[in-house]
């Protein structure tokens, strides 16, 4: 798995009508179900998953989690049974929903605020019934999901050295805030500087940034490496101007960026994270007046979404 771990996903030039240069990391290009930041993630989840003699999986999401699928599709792949326990309030048959069936996962709905109570009963089970059974935090949130950041955060600077280049800011959607803490831990390790710029695709401030910073705080404590709290602070930009009405919600104005960019790049965004997200970028480039910067945007996977959206911009 290690090899696997350390592939870099490729960088590449966008067309773009600004004039600064925008670039694209395209983490959906991880050869891995799809790829995205959640096959990233799940690599590392699964290394302890091997090393550790577990033989069960469960995690939590919607029928929309890119998470719930990958981690589905690895589970599947070493025959270790898999649950998923999701919130009824967002359970309708999507492209994800259909692939976690395939792989024979177990799924289990309840109300939201249900939730809690119900992985703790469903862990205490599978303990009953002689299982040792893993659970990955919903979106893969924790310190390995953080961890697996820090290292696309190398990687982004190793391509840097390469092509001698410096990239001024770096936009990308932010959910349960543990892709974006790795990519701050990243910055703090290696003691560079740029914006990195979150943008919220549900999460309202304070609260998505505090759970960015909780994760960086935790990433960092426990690689007994000490920064100052007030670092950390400057270090975290989490912007809750392009939510919409919030997680799954988007404008027109997303459906148009979703279609010119498959149209002019090749490049399929979905309205949920990495649509949003892009809309995002381009506006607070042109709310700050951004030129002749270089900007990195990174796609953070999410192709079966695309497809359940595909309808939104003119398909059938
Ligand atoms: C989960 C997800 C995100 C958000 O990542 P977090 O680490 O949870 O903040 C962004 N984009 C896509 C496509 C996702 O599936």
């Amino acid at each position: 798995m290690s090899t696997e771990k350390s592939k870099m996903t490729p960088i590449v030039k966008l067309l773009d009508d600004s004039s600064n240069n925008l670039y694209v990391k395209r983490e959906d290009f991880i050869p891995y179900s799809f790829g995205g930041n959640k096959a990233r993630k799940a690599y590392y989840f699964f290394e302890e998953i091997d090393n550790g003699g577990y033989d069960y999986v469960m995690t939590y999401g919607s029928s929309h989690s890119n998470h719930c699928r990958v981690i589905a599709n690895m589970a599947a792949a070493r025959g270790i049974p898999c649950l998923i326990i999701g919130p009824t309030e967002v359970s309708e048959t999507t492209y994800n929903s259909i692939l976690m069936e395939v792989f024979g996962a177990k799924i289990i709905t309840v109300p939201v605020e249900e939730v809690h109570d119900t992985i703790e009963k469903e862990l205490q089970r599978l303990r009953s019934e002689g299982y040792n059974p893993y659970f990955i935090q919903g979106g893969g949130h924790g310190n390995l999901g953080t961890r697996a950041y820090v290292d696309c955060y190398d990687e982004i600077i190793r391509f840097e050295q390469q092509e001698n280049l410096h990239f001024d800011y770096i936009f990308f959607a932010s959910g349960t805030g543990t892709t974006h803490a790795g990519l701050v831990c990243g910055q703090l390790l290696a003691g560079d500087d740029r914006n990195i710029v979150g943008i919220s695709i549900g999460r309202k401030n304070p609260r998505g940034r505090d759970v960015v910073l909780d994760s960086i705080r935790d990433y960092l404590s426990e690689e007994k490496r000490d920064f100052s709290e007030e670092e950390i602070q400057e270090k975290t930009v989490f912007l809750d101007d392009y939510i919409s009405d919030g997680y799954g919600k988007s404008d027109e104005a997303v459906t148009e960026i979703i279609k010119k960019q498959m149209i002019l790049n090749g490049m399929p965004l979905d309205s949920t994270y990495t649509g949003k997200a892009f809309y995002g970028m381009k506006e607070y480039i042109k709310a700050k007046g951004l030129q002749n910067k270089n900007i990195l945007f990174i796609h953070t996977g999410g192709t079966p979404l695309f497809f359940d959206d595909l309808n939104m911009i003119g398909g059938k």
